[in-house]
């Protein structure tokens, strides 16, 4: 089975993709995972993504397509698999038709932009481990300090406001005509994101029911 999940940066997307897996046994693949590695490794995608990523745009077509046609054949991708990030526009949707990629449900998580904007920003990660706090919403017991490995905890560069807005507003733009593209094909379940996680987590399992 094959699934995707759309939703807005800071929407959960990544938590809701292991849900999926989880239950199917099938392979996340994340596209922003898979440019931010190259570029950890200065691979010649990851230096051509760079800027991209910095100006918090989509990384350009012919960067990506390649990209995701070449994990999508590999072996472990053969069962079925969850694309968390990809496809961000209608176009890239297309390739996935073109490859005779049959999608099976899309699950949107819709969380309105003032909160996403107040998540992230209260967003701390460790230093060390990545374990990920929140200012208000998930404190470590001593300010600043990873509860797991008492590393200092940092704020993410894409983590503060002008960012987030301009990564809501590319979403906005370029992702949510998805939505309308996917609810023609019947296949949309839109997911309200709740603020406990785990009531999130409740919501998309009982959207995939019936599969
Ligand atoms: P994400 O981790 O999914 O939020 O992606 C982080 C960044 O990677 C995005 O802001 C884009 O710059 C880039 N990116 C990830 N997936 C895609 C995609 N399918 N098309 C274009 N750019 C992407």
């Amino acid at each position: 089975m094959n699934f995707v999940v759309l939703g807005a940066p800071g929407a959960g997307k990544g938590t809701q993709a292991q849900i999926i897996k989880d239950k199917y046994s099938i392979p996340v693949i994340s596209t922003g995972n898979m440019i931010r590695d190259a570029m950890a490794n200065h691979t010649e995608l990851g230096e051509n993504s760079k800027q991209y990523m910095h100006d918090s745009e989509l990384v350009p077509d012919k960067i990506v397509i390649p990209m995701i046609k070449k994990r999508l054949v590999m072996d472990d991708c053969s069962g079925g698999f969850v694309l968390d990030g990809y496809p961000r526009t209608i176009p890239q949707a297309y390739i996935l038709d073109e490859m005779g990629v049959k999608i099976d449900a899309v699950i949107s998580l819709e969380v309105d932009d003032e909160v996403i904007v107040n998540r992230l920003m209260g967003r701390r990660i460790c230093s060390k481990c990545g374990t990920s706090y929140h200012i208000v919403d998930n404190k470590p017991m001593v300010d600043d300090i990873c509860d797991k490995c008492s590393s200092p905890l940092i704020t993410r560069d894409d983590d503060v406001e002008q960012t987030i807005r301009t990564r809501l507003r590319v979403y906005h733009e370029r992702t949510q005509p998805l939505k309308e593209f996917y609810n023609k094909q019947g296949k949309l379940r839109v997911i309200c994101g709740q603020s406990d996680v785990h009531d999130t987590i409740k919501l998309t399992l009982a959207a995939l029911e019936d599969l």
